[in-house]
Parts: C-alpha cells; sequence; structure tokens
C-alpha cells in the first residue's frame, strides 16, 4: 500500500516537472517566433482558412506567421 502511495507522489512529482518543462519550452518558442517576425521579409498572403470573426489578417507565405503582430507581442 505504501509503495503505492508513493508511487502516485513520483507521478505526481513528474508531472509537475513536465508541465515546467512545458512552460520553458513555450517561452523559448515564443522567443524564436518573435525574432522570425522581426527578420523575415514577409510575404503576405490571404489566409485561405480566415474563419468568420478572425481579425488575424493575412498569413507569410515564407514564415507562416499572420500579419498581426499583436498575436506574438
Ligand atoms: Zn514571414
Amino acid at each position: 500500500m505504501n509503495d503505492l502511495i508513493q508511487q502516485v507522489k513520483d507521478i505526481d512529482d513528474e508531472i509537475i516537472s513536465l508541465h515546467n518543462k512545458v512552460d520553458e519550452c513555450k517561452i523559448i518558442k515564443r522567443d524564436i517566433i518573435r525574432k522570425i517576425w522581426m527578420t523575415c521579409k514577409h510575404n503576405w498572403v490571404d489566409n485561405s482558412e480566415k474563419y468568420y470573426g478572425d481579425i488575424s489578417g493575412k498569413l507569410c507565405s515564407k514564415c507562416n506567421l499572420y500579419s498581426n503582430k499583436n498575436l506574438y507581442f
């Protein structure tokens, strides 16, 4: 029984650790995307997957980012 309780605690620790890792990756990804947004010589094209109410504007055919800078900064 004690062993099972310990197993749950170990898994909880693992989950917390993975959550932290995911957060870290999101921040790193955000910074890279910002760098891409700033350096790409964008070629804006209409977003074919644009749906009603979408204010994201156009997509860049090179970096696939939206023209709406506010989405990333
Ligand atoms: Zn671009």
